[in-house]
């Protein structure tokens, strides 16, 4: 994968980079918001490793000028234990994924791994409930024929729910499946991405297809 470090610690981005190429991937940092961004949009990477808090811009106005541009890189956000709100607010703006410093090499490659990953199984097929349709050849979705633009990981949850209409997944299964998260419960992020996914596919007074189920978790059918 192409990946681009946006890290304002110039040490910790030359060992972010060094174990990402250490690791077969092509690896490049830039040290503030502003030229993170210039070098995001003149040479779209496939993952980008953004810390939160950054000179220039900061690390969600980077994310939010890329998703305005339709980026489809993933995002994996770096924030302090800390900045609790950050992490949220992050996800709530599109980052597929997020690491609390201090990590170690070994967990950041594994998250740059796994959101290079694309989700599910069924690949070559078309998946379909009521009139929301999902093409997993060419990754796109559309609602009564209108498309949906999905960040990669909002996409790999609505598939999983997709493949099995009417199945109650808990929010840790979620957890589990979509992000790979076995050991850090954080029921926090599948709620926020279902709020993502529900804003997206439930717009426009269209009869609602994603359902809460109150506490066991979530599933999609055809409205009743
Ligand atoms: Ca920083």
């Amino acid at each position: 994968m192409r990946i681009l470090v946006i890290e304002d610690e110039p040490e910790l981005a030359r060992h972010i980079t060094r174990a990402l190429i250490r690791n077969g991937h092509s690896a490049s940092a830039e040290y503030d918001g502003t030229a993170g961004l210039q070098a995001a949009l003149a040479f779209p990477p496939d993952l980008l490793v953004l810390d939160l808090n950054l000179p220039g811009l900061n690390g969600l106005e980077v994310l939010g000028r890329l998703r305005d541009s339709k980026s489809a890189a993933r995002v994996l956000i770096l924030t302090a234990r800390s900045e609790v709100e950050h992490r949220v607010k992050g996800l709530q703006a599109g980052a597929d994924d997020y690491l609390t410093k201090p990590f170690s090499m070994d967990e950041l490659v594994a998250r740059v791994e796994a959101l290079g990953r694309r989700g599910g199984t069924g690949v070559g097929e078309i998946l379909e409930v009521a009139d929301l349709r999902m093409d997993m050849i060419h990754r796109r979705v559309t609602r009564a024929a209108r498309a949906i633009a999905l960040s990669p990981r909002e996409f790999d949850l609505l598939q999983l729910l997709m493949q099995e209409p009417g199945r109650v997944f808990s929010r840790t299964e979620l957890c589990e499946r979509v992000w790979q998260r076995s050991h850090e419960y954080d029921t926090r992020t599948v709620e926020i991405f279902i709020a993502r996914l529900r804003k997206k596919v439930d717009a426009d007074s269209l009869p609602p297809l994603i359902y809460t189920i109150r506490s066991v978790g979530y599933t999609v059918h055809p409205p009743e």
